[in-house]
């Protein structure tokens, strides 16, 4: 560029950004606009009001909001829609999925254009050669993915070249990096196993993790204690980015477990997000009320303490999760065992039946997945039905899925006023707990949790225009400008000059979650399209075979 005209051009750019910034942006760009999205009604992600607005992008960026904007080689017409930034879930599974299915359906056909995954002290990594090699063999043989990275970092660069419809950020796992650097035993760390351990949390912050996640009701993440923790998410202390936690109890002793989470943040000063949160079983919902009133006394006491919530009332998690942790310590062979010894049963089962109890009946666990295809008549089941249809006791039956393979569950526990309260609250941001699934394919098996393709759509459509639980613009701003603030995606969320082209396209009138606990596999309704880093994925309801995602790194340094 000619340096007269190079002034001349910043000249003008600074003259009317000053003027108008928001209206003009779009007139002075160098290059004109690829896209202008007419005549939407705007959510900017911020929760204020909408207006009706074109919001015109160019590249991957969104380069004007206003009206009237000049034309483009593609418009399109939103007359009747709602446009919104891209939805971010906060609380994701979606990792290996991605490279069995990029095009990631579930999930773009409820609006969500960013994953935040390696939740619930679980991530890709790190990994041993030998993990590598192991999960390496699996992949190529059951998906025909070769698989190349052994940390989080890597998995990003993987996923970046991988050619995928969202974009992913991830967490590192607390618990994957206890089972590296210590295996799968309960004892604590040495003092040299902790250093090791911080160092992995730090190199993976420095890759781009977004933050520190803990799964402490599961081995062998939960055998870490309030210490192992503190030392753990002081590697992020002075980032900004969260320590994220589902917590080490859900139910009977939530209160002392939020406040456990909370400790988190206060002693190693920095963010606590709460994952999914929920009071389970109906002896605990009560306590609703209080643990809101515990996080928000957090916060006025200077800990900057949020939390996530699916608009569900049955949770999902694996069958075993049904038996106390000491039950699973030493890995899948040792609760095998366990589950085996006559000696251990009066105290297993009385642990158990208890849990059943206090979700209400064996009626409130449906099996979702068994392992093996020898099970498959146990899928979609709820495990009382079951057992009186094959006139077996609940608890052998359950042990028998257990000891011949495992599977997954889903546990009728939550009471729809408190999945209401917390959606209603300041504090909550919406997540999925899911993953990309789809309705064909390798990745259409089982009875998964409807969450994994309706989360999105239900809060929209269930919570938002039927029990109007919450205003539209407030929801929109929990999936969006406030998740990407927490996990330090400075240029998404916002529908604004200069913000990622990250945007979905809805019809606020019949959005709507489709899947069922009996059919989950069933796509949402009412999403139009679906723009990713300014390329459109879903249009029209179709996908477009577009697949622009990228990995996204979490950064509290805003680069704008
Ligand atoms: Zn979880």
């Amino acid at each position: 560029m000619k340096r007269r005209t190079f002034l001349r051009e910043a000249g003008l750019v600074a003259g009317t950004a000053a003027l108008a910034p928001d209206v003009l942006w779009g007139a002075v760009a160098v290059r004109a606009p690829d896209v202008v999205l007419r005549d939407g009604l705007v959510f900017d992600g911020t929760g204020a009001p909408p207006v009706e607005a074109d919001v015109a992008v160019t590249g991957d960026r969104i380069t004007g909001v206003g009206p009237r904007l000049p034309g483009a080689a593609l418009e399109l017409d939103l007359r009747g829609l709602a446009l919104a930034p891209g939805f971010i879930d906060i609380h994701s599974h979606t990792d290996t999925v991605l490279l069995v299915e990029p095009g990631a359906p579930s999930k773009i056909r409820q609006g969500v254009t960013t994953e935040v995954a390696g939740a619930d002290g679980s991530s890709m990594g790190p990994w041993s050669e030998q993990e590598v090699a192991s999960r390496r063999e699996r992949f190529r043989d059951r998906y025909g993915v070769d698989l190349d990275f052994r940390d989080v970092g890597g998995f990003l660069r993987f996923i970046d070249g991988l050619g995928v419809a969202v974009n992913l950020a991830s967490m590192v796992g607390a618990g994957q990096v206890r089972a590296h650097v210590m295996g799968a035993d309960d004892r604590p760390p040495t003092p040299e196993e902790l250093e090791r351990m911080v160092a992995e949390v730090r190199r993976a912050v420095a890759d781009g993790a977004c933050g520190l996640s803990s799964g402490l009701e599961y081995t062998p993440g939960g055998f870490a204690d309030l210490d192992e923790l503190v030392a753990l998410a002081s590697a992020l202390t002075g980032t900004g980015l969260p320590y994220a936690s589902h917590m080490r109890n859900e139910d009977d002793h939530l209160l002392a477990a939020v406040e456990e989470a909370i400790n988190v943040g206060r002693f190693a000063g920095v963010p606590v997000q709460i994952s999914h949160l929920k009071a389970q079983g109906e002896r605990n919902w009560w306590k609703a009320e209080p643990v809101l009133r515990v996080i928000e006394e957090a916060r006025a006491d200077g800990v900057d303490a949020r939390f996530d919530v699916y608009p569900y009332i049955a949770y999902s998690t694996g069958l075993s999760n049904l038996f106390p942790i000491w039950a699973r310590d030493g890995g899948e062979d040792a609760f095998r065992g366990r589950l085996r010894d006559p000696a251990l049963r009066p105290r297993l089962e009385g642990a158990v039946r208890d849990k059943v109890r206090s979700l209400g009946s064996w009626d409130s666990v449906q099996v979702s997945s068994t392992d093996s295809d020898a099970l498959a008549w146990a899928r979609g089941r709820r495990l009382g039905e079951l057992a009186s249809e094959r006139g077996e006791d609940p608890y052998d039956l359950l042990v028998r899925i257990l000891t011949e393979g495992g599977g997954g569950m889903i546990g009728f526990g939550m009471s729809e006023e408190n999945v209401a309260r917390f959606l209603a609250h300041p504090l909550s941001i919406v997540c999925s707990d899911g993953s990309a699934l789809a309705t064909e394919g390798p990745l259409a098996t089982g009875t998964p949790h409807p969450r994994n393709f309706g989360a999105f759509p239900r809060v929209l459509g269930h919570y938002v225009r039927e029990k109007q639980v919450l205003p539209l613009e407030r929801a929109i701003e929990k999936m969006t400008a406030a998740p990407a603030q927490r996990v330090g995606l400075a240029d998404r969320g916002r529908i604004a000059p200069g913000m990622a082209a990250d945007l979905v396209a809805f019809d606020p009138d019949r959005i709507a979650d489709r899947a069922t606990y009996q059919e989950p596999h069933r796509y949402a309704v009412g999403i139009h399209h679906v723009m990713v880093n300014g390329r459109l994925v879903l249009r029209d309801a179709e996908d477009t075979g577009e697949r622009p995602g990228r990995a996204l790194h979490g950064s509290m340094i805003d680069h704008r």
